[in-house]
């Protein structure tokens, strides 16, 4: 409970931080104006589960990308999937779900049209489902109480490791800490939760998400080790729907050369993104 309005606290800070344009960029979305830079051609021929909205399925545990305030989806992923469905002349709208049952319901269909939770693009889920072009970097980290004495990962062997399920953070943990115990939670933040509580000795996960959640000092975490695992998060699409993908590329590369992609990430991230 206060966990959430201290997230509630924190997002409220950096929206304040936004810019006017910023804020008229985030209100457009949600509301029925549609872009005014015209719209692709793509457009007339995209299938979505909403006519009018592009839906996306995630797990909106997952702060600075998706965490729900009240019962609205805000982040990273959330202002991003907005600009995307605006250049697309959709509104966007979130649907909350547990991490890993988010591919399978996508290949089930009707339910919501991309994924957006911080999801890295691999081979394994490649087989499965499309992904949008990398839409941003990430990689995996450790976290512990202040009061803990693990530096590194090699101080976890036979330890419990808190992950989320059928993350890349669990796989990292499982094929490099293989003696230490994975506890699987349902969300990130719950993870968190059990390592505040003592009842887990570390947590493995997404290094932007970790760095969030310990910059709360009341938590009374830090990050110990920074693992450069080279990850890069991608929008998720059902094979069946390639003409969506091909939109939701087009879409993602007008925002980034637009100057709108940069104007997002610096006010989830504080910091311009580093040209590369
Ligand atoms: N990036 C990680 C993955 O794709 C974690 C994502 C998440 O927990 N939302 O597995």
């Amino acid at each position: 409970m206060s966990k959430h309005s201290k997230w509630i606290a924190l997002a409220l800070a950096v929206a304040m931080l936004g810019t006017a344009g910023l804020i008229a960029g985030c209100s457009s979305s949600t509301a029925s104006t549609p872009g005014t830079t015209g719209t692709t051609p793509a457009k007339a021929t995209v299938k979505t589960v909403t006519a009018g909205t592009l839906v996306a399925g995630s797990d909106t545990a997952f702060p600075p990308f998706e965490s729900m305030n009240g019962n609205t989806a805000e982040g990273f992923d959330v202002d991003v999937v907005a600009a995307v469905a605006k250049e697309m002349g959709l509104k966007s709208e979130f649907k909350s779900y547990k991490f890993d049952t988010l591919i399978p319901t996508l290949i089930a269909g009707g339910k919501f049209d991309i994924i957006a939770s911080g999801m890295t693009i691999n081979a394994d889920r490649k087989k499965q489902i499309d992904f949008s072009s990398p839409y941003i970097d990430s990689n995996q980290s450790i976290s512990v109480t202040n009061a803990s004495t693990v530096k590194a990962a090699a101080d976890l062997a036979g330890k419990k490791i808190g992950v989320q399920s059928g993350t890349t953070g669990q796989q990292w943990a499982k094929e490099n800490i293989p003696t230490a115990v994975l506890v699987p939670f349902d969300d990130t933040l719950s993870a968190f939760a059990a390592l505040q509580a003592g009842k887990v000795d570390a947590v493995v996960n997404d290094l932007p998400v970790s760095a969030a959640v310990v910059k709360d000092a009341t938590r009374g975490l830090k990050i110990v080790q920074e693992i450069p695992t080279g990850e890069q998060y991608g929008f998720g699409v059902s094979k069946a729907n390639p003409d969506l993908l091909k939109a939701v590329d087009g879409a993602l590369a007008k925002i980034k050369s637009s100057g709108e992609y940069d104007t997002i990430y610096k006010k989830w991230f504080g910091v311009a993104p580093s040209s590369k």
